[in-house]
């Protein structure tokens, strides 16, 4: 089983290469849109293991969606805001979805590495592709060095 910091590495390296092909090719699209690609693809290169039982990425997504969901239940109860509500209920059953979730399931699939880079290739395409690529090297690290 890799650990973050081998993902993190491996993932680095493919992200240095891509740069330097890129560089090569005179398709950098610059500096600060460049570095922010690259830091997703690293949230997402971690991404798939919210479905390993004590990985840093599940602790971090509980603790973020656990905290999301009281102080939502709170803004809720205050203020009767129905944008509070929806966010602590989406927070709420998300939770309940990681509690189902299979080490080495559906989240390590490139199908889910589609859906859950989709939302950004709105935003921006270029971005979302560094967002398949972080977690595609998950994928193939895992597969490669696990099985
Ligand atoms: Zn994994």
């Amino acid at each position: 089983m890799s650990g973050y910091r081998t993902h993190l590495l491996f993932y680095s390296t493919v992200a240095f290469i891509t740069q330097w092909i890129l560089a090569t090719l005179h398709m950098q699209k610059g500096t600060l849109t460049d570095l922010t690609a690259i830091a997703i693809g690293a949230a997402y290169t971690l991404l798939p293991d919210i479905d390993a039982p004590h990985s840093k990425a599940k602790s971090a997504a509980w603790k973020t969606l656990s905290a999301t969901a009281v102080l939502t239940f709170i803004g809720y109860a205050m203020t009767k805001d129905g944008t509070m509500k929806t966010i602590c209920a989406a927070s709420a059953i998300t939770l309940c979805i990681m509690m189902l979730l299979r080490h080495r399931g559906a989240l390590h699939s490139s199908l889910f590495a589609v859906i859950l880079a989709a939302p950004i290739a709105i935003i921006s395409p270029y971005h979302a592709l560094w967002a398949l690529l972080g977690y595609e090297t998950h994928l193939l690290l895992d597969g490669t060095l696990s099985n």
